[in-house]
């Protein structure tokens, strides 16, 4: 896909002064989802958070706080994807009582109320526990106590959303509005 991402030398010097960036992106590590690439965008436009999971601790919302009250940011997109590796994890630690060396296992603590809340939902377990990682994210986000992300929410001047990648297709569907938008081509 041609794109125009405005990755150039004036586009370096344009943003050297500062940034405003127009979205925050909550997602995955996993090297099949940036979101630049994904969408074509360039220096300056997307203020970046990632883990494998995209779950949001401390750091992630210490950073994304910064991006609202600082840099204000007028959207925070929690984007999960297709085939997670992180939320398989969890469902292994569910389904298997599986353990992880180093602080994996610690890391993707947080993901397992997302597998325990769609056991026994119909349909696939894993994508189902992906898209409930998400919902709880994009939850969190909606009802921290933190005057910094609630009173722009209140105003109308922030919005979060949730958004389900995935890998075959290239298709990103937000969360509940919009059944199928497709984003890429091959
Ligand atoms: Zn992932």
């Amino acid at each position: 896909m041609p794109t125009a991402a405005p990755v150039g030398r004036e586009r370096r010097l344009e943003i050297a002064q500062g940034q405003a960036p127009f979205a925050a992106y909550v997602t995955c590590s996993d090297s099949r989802v940036s979101p630049e690439i994904l969408f074509g965008r360039g220096l300056g436009e997307l203020f970046i958070i990632r883990n494998a999971g995209n779950t949001v601790d401390t750091v992630a919302l210490g950073s994304i706080e910064y991006a609202v009250a600082e840099l204000g940011v007028p959207l925070i997109v929690v984007m999960g994807h297709e085939s997670c590796g992180a939320v398989k994890a969890a469902k292994a630690v569910v389904d298997d009582n599986a353990t992880f060396p180093g602080s994996i296992g610690r890391m993707i603590e947080p993901i397992i109320p997302a597998v325990l809340e769609v056991r026994g939902s119909e349909g696939d377990m894993l994508d189902n526990a992906i898209r409930a990682n998400v919902s709880r994210v994009v939850k969190q986000l909606r009802t921290t106590t933190d005057p910094l992300l609630l009173d722009p929410q209140a105003a109308g001047k922030l919005k979060v959303v949730g958004a389900h990648y995935d890998l075959d297709t290239g298709c990103l569907r937000t969360a509940s509005l919009v059944p199928h938008s497709r984003i890429l081509a091959g």
